[in-house]
């Protein structure tokens, strides 16, 4: 059997959070839109139990999503929302605490469980003629011709064509290899455990994060009155021991590094892990290709905005490429894909600079700094004019 060519106006790799919220704001235009997802089956929600993977999404990512009108359909699946966010240092010195009424809106994000966003995309996506999902390509290499825009991507016996790649294939992206795209990664030296616990007292719509010497432990709050999701970043040897605790065992120690601030920890779920890596690529664009979420960047999820930054590179290049297509231009141009990279680049790479300076700020024993840290902290806490600036940056507006 011969090779069999096919032709799309845009190919996106990838069918995460961020790749669906991609395609379905280009398919905004009358492009043929190709999503290749190599994952043949996305888990779905289960109202009896909660993911555990959580996400704590910004007022802004949620405006994207209410654009594509699939915001109510999570909110008819499940989300959480949140007024009020408590940060301590590990001995309770150092405090910043912000609520939604003082910051005058209802509240300060929500957290949603990702199969939520998945199935809510996913059923999207299938009803949207446009876009055409392909889970049964695996591939292997990228190839372009002289003077010919379009990029191919080849797999078997089957090669899919576009003038415009897009990578939203995560952390791990087979596109930013094919297109030898170099990364700047640095270990965190960090896991996360992630896991849905039940505590004892009511966490009353507050996310709450204790900072350690040795890493943030966060309860997310759920949508049940007493049941939070968990991110405890530590030393990988730190994640490992916890890991092998007992139910109960696993309990008490949460308990004990939360402070009781929930009362004890009462109920256990399973338990997953996740190594912490920084990653930045060194460039997010080629002539008629791109790279968007965790394909481009990763960060330390202490500050909750790994997705919120992927959403936010997919609205501004959908935003770009719709310009263009709205000019009758067939080909994103590369100064277009360049603007989009400028952008998005800084915009990222403040934030991975910030959460180094957290990691390293809060990971320090030195009493001098600890000292400047609970000052900083406290002092941070009674200025209101600063405090609406950081929330402002940590909803995304
Ligand atoms: C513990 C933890 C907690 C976090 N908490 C938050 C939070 O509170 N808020 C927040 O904003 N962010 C958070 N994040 C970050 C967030 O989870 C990620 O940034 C986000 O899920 C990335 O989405 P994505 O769609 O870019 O990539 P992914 O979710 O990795 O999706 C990539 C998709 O591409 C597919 N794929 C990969 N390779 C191929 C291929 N060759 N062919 C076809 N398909 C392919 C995969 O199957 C996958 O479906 C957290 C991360 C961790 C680890």
């Amino acid at each position: 059997m011969g090779v069999v060519k096919e032709q799309y106006n845009i190919i996106i790799v990838g069918g995460g959070i961020v790749g669906l919220t991609l395609a379905l704001l280009l398919a905004q235009s009358d492009k043929r839109i190709a999503l290749i997802e190599k994952r043949a089956k996305i888990e779905s929600f289960n109202r009896a139990q909660y993911d555990v993977r959580v996400s704590a999404v910004t007022p802004a990512s949620v405006k994207l999503f209410e654009q594509l009108s699939v915001w109510k359909d999570m909110v008819a699946l499940r989300v959480s929302p949140f007024t009020h966010m408590h940060v301590w240092d590990g001995d309770g010195r150092g405090k910043i605490e912000f609520d939604a009424a003082s910051a005058g809106v209802n509240q300060l994000g929500y957290i949603v469980e990702n199969n939520v966003m998945l199935q809510a995309l996913w059923q999207r996506v299938a009803s949207t003629a446009q876009i055409e999902v392909l889970s049964d390509i695996e591939l292997e290499y990228l190839e372009r011709h002289e003077n010919n825009p379009n990029i191919e991507l080849h797999g078997g016996d089957r090669i899919l064509t576009a003038p415009l790649v897009i990578g939203a294939d995560g952390a791990q992206s087979w596109l930013r290899q094919a297109a030898h795209i170099a990364m700047t990664e640095r270990d965190y030296q960090h896991h996360a455990l992630v896991c849905t616990v039940k505590t004892e007292k009511a966490h009353d719509k507050t996310a709450r994060q204790r900072f350690m010497t040795e890493g943030p432990l966060a309860f997310l709050p759920l949508d049940a009155a007493h049941y939070s999701s968990i991110v405890w970043s530590s030393a990988p040897t730190h994640i490992d021991a916890l890991m092998q605790l007992s139910d109960e065992g696993f309990a008490l120690a949460l308990t004990d590094a939360f402070q009781s601030q929930l009362g004890a920890v009462i109920e256990v779920g399973p338990r997953a892990r996740f190594p912490l890596i920084m990653r930045h690529a060194q460039h997010y664009v080629q002539a008629g290709l791109a790279l968007v979420g965790d394909a481009a960047h990763t960060v330390h999820p202490l500050a909750g905005q790994g997705l919120n930054l992927g959403l936010a590179d997919a609205a501004l290049l959908a935003e770009l490429v719709l310009e263009e297509y709205a000019h009758k231009n067939e080909y994103v141009k590369y100064s277009t894909l360049r603007r989009y990279e400028r952008a998005r680049k800084t915009e990222n790479a403040t934030m991975l600079a910030a959460m180094d300076g957290f990691k390293h700020l809060f990971g320090n024993d030195i009493p001098v700094i600890k000292w400047l840290r609970h000052r900083g902290l406290n002092l941070t806490d009674r200025s209101s004019f600063i405090k609406s600036l950081i929330l402002q940056k940590a909803m995304g507006v």
